[in-house]
């Protein structure tokens, strides 16, 4: 997708603070952290929302939540986390290709807004 921000970030076409990267997805810090920890999870292959997820493409969100795992561990964590997937404009989602905020180091309130 040429015209896709995150995939531009993936090539490095746009610089980003890397958290995390494999064959199959990166981790970056968000630009505007909500949270004093706030990175994205995306997949390297362009999938445009939660809604757009397949039997042919599914196995990497099983993949970037492993990564979570992992890097809730490696970061310390310990005190809980949040994962939220915009989906679609209603629910906020301002750019076009599926990802995961990990939002930690503070209070959350529920439901959320
Ligand atoms: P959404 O609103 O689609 O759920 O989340 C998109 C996120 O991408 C937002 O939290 C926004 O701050 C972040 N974002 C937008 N542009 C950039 C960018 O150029 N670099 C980084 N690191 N994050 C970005
Ligand atoms: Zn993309």
């Amino acid at each position: 997708m040429d015209d896709c921000l995150f995939c531009k970030i993936i090539k490095g076409e746009i610089p980003s603070t890397k958290v995390y990267e494999d064959e199959l997805c990166y981790a970056f810090n968000d630009i505007a952290p909500t949270a004093p920890v706030h990175f994205l999870v995306i997949p390297k292959e362009h999938i445009t929302s939660a809604a757009e997820i397949t039997p042919e493409n599914s196995a990497v969100v099983g993949h970037i939540f492993e990564v979570i795992a992992k890097l809730s561990k490696e970061m310390g964590m310990t005190e809980g986390f949040r994962v939220v997937s915009n989906c679609g404009d209603c629910a906020g989602q301002t750019v076009k290709h599926l990802h995961f905020h990990v939002l930690s180091g503070r209070e959350f309130t529920w439901p959320a807004g």
